[in-house]
């Protein structure tokens, strides 16, 4: 088993991590590890864009109070106001970089202005790509694909590393840093049905938690309203942009019903859109509603969602000439790791970055194409603290024993409690949740704990293990938070408390 050093270990490859390892390895050696390939990012995935004020009729004040709207009383005001007025210059740095943005200026749900920055409908496509190949030519960073970290080491109350499975070889391998980044996005495959990918299991969540650091706020997780309803659609998301540029909504006989939920209709935050979609489909007893944009002319629809058009018509929907068929799902955490506005976890030499970290930005509901630009904004405010890495000596670090462990002999135990848990969340911990239905799922979560950890302990580990464990805790986590919050705000919404409390507060464990 190998030991590895470096000034800085970055875990993570999305947005936060990439553009913070830009910006360190002029500092130092740097370290990227990623748990698949470099682009299977949830960054790479995301359609809108970065939201920025840009244009003349839009002003700073403007994009902070939408932003503070759509956060429901918790976003921190001077977060919303550092990371507001740094986009402008964190968006230059990424046209430097690299990335192409469009002439034209969207427009999606919750903005008052058109200030969203985009590449068609593949914007994180975009993005990804320019950061990757950037990266890639410098010699100071190394990227280990392929790898997953485990648990992050601590010594003397300081992290100084993480132990990381190389997939693979199948051993487990000591990576010691001066400064250790979290960068490991969110958590959307603790729900059934989410719009994220294969990768966002929320390791780094569920690995700060274990190191001792406080996390925060994890009852506000975004529920899309629309993503794909098809059989074969694994997780395709149907942009908000698509609403921005007129697109409705109607039930299965076409009749239209967001007028009925906000005056905003369509345009309304995406939590008010997502309720309401959940409460037409509980009324109606339908799998899914729909989403029209085909009354525009056909040339621009392919022009403006050139990938959502192609992606469509692989499953027969063309979408210039039917509706969509759309249901909510898992989107985006708002919670995530407690840090200050330089990214600083609780745990000395520990930083999160990107959508792993709670900063207080989004409050209890993100506003539409906001976290691309956290992601960049923290990375940069970490890299003005972290500068110097100092490599601390091995010696002291055990490496990583498997004691009497085997190989799993019953796969079935590992993929029947991934199902168990993301059927609970959906089902106990949706979108509309109730005070008996968040207690059951707590009761139910400890048990499959208590099962995971044994088996966690027998058992050599793999991948489908530690995120199995990792899904676990961090659907522990948000059930604790979810209930800890006696009140309905923001993306948290409870039948039984459904009042805002007078003074907003953040749930924090
Ligand atoms: C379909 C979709 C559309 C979206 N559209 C938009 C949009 O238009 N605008 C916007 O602002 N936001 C959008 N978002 C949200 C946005 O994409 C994410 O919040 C953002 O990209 C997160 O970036 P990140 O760098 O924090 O994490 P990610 O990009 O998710 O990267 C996380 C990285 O961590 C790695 N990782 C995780 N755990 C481990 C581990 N244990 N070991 C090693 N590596 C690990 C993963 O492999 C991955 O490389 C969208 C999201 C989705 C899913």
């Amino acid at each position: 088993m190998k030991n590895y050093k470096s000034d800085f270990l970055i875990i993570g490859s999305g947005i936060a991590g990439l553009s913070l390892a830009l910006r360190l390895e002029k500092f130092g050696s740097v370290f990227i590890i990623t748990k698949r390939g470099i682009l299977d990012t949830n960054t790479t995935e995301a359609q809108g864009g970065i939201a920025c004020v840009c244009q003349k009729n839009d002003s700073f004040e403007k994009h902070i109070k939408d932003t503070r709207i759509s956060g429901a009383g918790l976003c921190k005001k001077d977060v919303v106001k550092l990371v507001v007025e740094q986009a402008p210059a964190r968006l230059e740095e990424l046209k430097n970089w690299g990335v192409k943005f469009d002439a034209d200026i969207g427009l999606e749900g919750g903005h008052s202005e058109r200030r969203v920055l985009h590449s068609g409908d593949h914007t994180g496509k975009v993005i990804a790509e320019a950061l990757v190949n950037r990266v890639k030519k410098k010699k100071n960073i190394k990227i280990f694909e392929d790898f997953i970290a485990v648990n992050l080491i601590k010594l003397d109350g300081k992290c100084c590393g993480a132990y990381i499975l190389n997939k693979n070889k199948g051993v487990v391998e000591t990576f010691l840093a001066g400064v250790t980044i979290l960068a490991t996005g969110g958590a959307g495959k603790v729900w059934l049905y989410t719009s994220n990918p294969d990768v966002a299991t929320g390791d780094g969540i569920a690995m700060a938690y274990r190191a001792g650091c406080k996390v925060a706020n994890l009852e506000f997780m975004q529920f899309h309203p629309t993503c794909l309803y098809h059989p074969e659609a694994k997780s395709f998301l149907i942009s908000e942009a698509l609403r921005g540029e007129g697109a409705v909504l109607v039930d299965s006989k076409g009749t239209r019903f967001m007028k009925k939920y906000h005056p905003l209709s369509e345009l309304a935050p995406r939590d008010i859109v997502a309720r309401a979609i959940d409460s037409e489909l509980k009324k109606s007893g339908d799998d899914c509603v729909f989403l029209d944009i085909s009354f525009k002319p056909s040339g621009f629809i392919k022009k403006r969602f050139p990938m959502i058009y192609k992606k469509c018509l692989t499953f027969g929907i063309d979408i210039t000439k039917k509706r969509i068929p759309v249901v909510p799902a898992a989107h985006y955490i708002c919670g995530g790791v407690l840090t200050d506005i330089y990214g600083r976890t609780n745990v000395p030499q520990l930083y999160a970055v990107g959508e792993v970290a709670c900063t207080g930005f989004h409050g209890a509901n993100r506003l539409a194409s906001n976290s691309l630009l956290e992601g960049l904004v923290f990375s940069y405010q970490a890299s003005q603290k972290i500068k110097k890495g100092q490599v601390l000596f091995s010696k002291k670090v055990e490496p990583w024993k498997i004691g009497r462990a085997t190989h799993p002999d019953e796969a079935i135990v590992i993929s029947h409690n991934w199902d168990e848990i993301r059927r609970l969340m959906w089902n106990y911990v949706g979108i509309v949740r109730s005070n008996k239905r968040l207690e059951r799922a707590l009761v139910r979560i400890k048990n499959l704990k208590k099962e995971i950890n044994q088996y966690y302990w027998d058992f050599i580990i793999n991948q489908d293990l530690i995120e199995l464990r990792n899904i676990a805790t961090v659907s522990e986590l948000i059930i604790k938070c979810a209930i800890c919050r006696r009140e309905s705000r923001g993306l948290h919404y409870n039948i039984d408390e459904p009042k805002k409390l007078p003074k907003p507060k953040d749930t924090v464990l």
